[in-house]
């Protein structure tokens, strides 16, 4: 009975860890513009690579994450899309 108490409290918090995470992240993105916004978005969904080692995008981050050749790559796939749609 105690070790289920135990394992529930447990897994409260990695659940709350995780929350945590994507409060975290839910607000990296929010306090980005619109255009950067979709790159992330993009690279998510569309990149093939591994994003280290494949990309770089993790390897570029702070403040001149977006100068870096993977965000830069991904900004102009963005601006690709938002150019598209307005027709
Ligand atoms: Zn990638």
């Amino acid at each position: 009975m105690f070790g289920d108490v135990e394992k529930l409290e447990t897994k409260i918090l990695e659940l709350e860890q995780k929350l945590g995470q994507a409060k975290q992240k839910r607000a990296e993105l929010n306090a980005l513009d619109p255009e950067k916004r979709l790159a992330v978005f993009l690279h998510e969904k569309f990149c093939p690579h591994n994003h280290t080692d494949g990309c770089a995008w993790w390897y570029e981050s702070g403040d001149t994450a977006w100068t870096g050749q993977a965000h830069v790559r991904w900004i102009k796939h963005s601006r690709e899309v938002s150019a598209a749609m307005e027709g």
